[in-house]
């Protein structure tokens, strides 16, 4: 059996009780080097045989996998946040159906979370923003044209942007050709739930300097939309004028 597990974002009690469940029964750990913490290892048997997939190919992945199925291993394959975001685990789930091993897939903490709470914040606030987009500024990853940063930033919507701190200048200059402006907030957060953990505030004008500034081009998510501001509405949850399935009477 392969178990793909999200590791969470970085601080190592952050892993499910199930993740770390079945780390503590692998027989065979591969794990995202570049970003995965290093600490969860700790929690293998001491015969647990670990690889890093920082420096392997896709086929040797498989191999691995292939080969510790045949001895009637277990693995766990350790991504970083959640394996369904930017975790390129589609090709190894594809890989292991033609092979016909069993697999399953433990969810973990996004990053994405685990910004929204180094910043304090809430994502989808009453009157400002209830959606939230998950997106990456092109690199060397295509997006499709009809996803071009500069079209989903027409929505104002709370944007996460991954993969792209390194690319701050375009970011900022693509997010300004929807409806942000200079004076939107925004937010870099560099490793998020990590020690070195670093929260950075300024607004969508000076984002290209935010990044600069402070030297961050890697391991970041940057977060815009007016969420980060200071205006909102109240809930409806907790309005006493308001009635829901489990407070009925006003
Ligand atoms: N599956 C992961 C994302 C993997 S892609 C998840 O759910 O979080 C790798 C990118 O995720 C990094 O380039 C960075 O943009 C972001 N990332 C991962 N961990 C992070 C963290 N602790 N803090 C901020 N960004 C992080």
């Amino acid at each position: 059996m392969i178990d793909f597990v999200g590791a969470g974002p970085g601080a190592p009690d952050l892993i499910t009780v199930r993740g770390r469940k079945l780390i503590e029964e692998a027989d065979c750990i591969i794990y995202a080097g570049s970003l995965v913490n290093p600490q969860l290892l700790k929690y293998a048997k001491a015969d647990c045989e670990v690889y890093n997939s920082a420096k392997m190919y896709l086929e040797e992945v498989l191999s691995v996998m292939e080969r510790m199925e045949a001895q009637g291993k277990n693995t766990v394959r350790l991504h970083t946040g959640d394996p369904s975001l930017y975790g390129a685990v589609r090709e190894q789930m594809d890989g292991l159906r033609e092979r016909d091993i069993p697999f399953r897939i433990c969810p973990g903490v996004s990053s994405f979370c685990g910004a929204a709470a180094a910043l304090k914040t809430e994502y989808t606030l009453p009157a400002v923003s209830q959606s939230v987009i998950i997106t990456r500024m092109e690199g060397r990853t295509a997006v499709p044209e009809r996803e071009k940063l500069s079209a989903l930033a027409g929505h104002g919507a709370t944007m996460v942007l991954f993969l792209s701190s390194g690319m701050a200048e375009e970011v900022q200059k693509e997010l300004l050709q929807g409806v942000y402006t200079e004076q939107t907030p925004c937010a870099i957060v560099y490793k998020a739930t990590w020690e070195d953990e670093k929260v950075v505030r300024g607004t969508v004008g000076e984002l290209c300097k935010l990044a600069k500034d402070n030297g961050i081009n890697r391991t970041a998510l940057i977060i815009v939309g007016d969420v980060l501001g200071d205006d909102y509405e109240l809930s409806k949850l907790y309005d006493k004028h308001f009635t829901t399935g489990y407070r009925t009477e006003i």
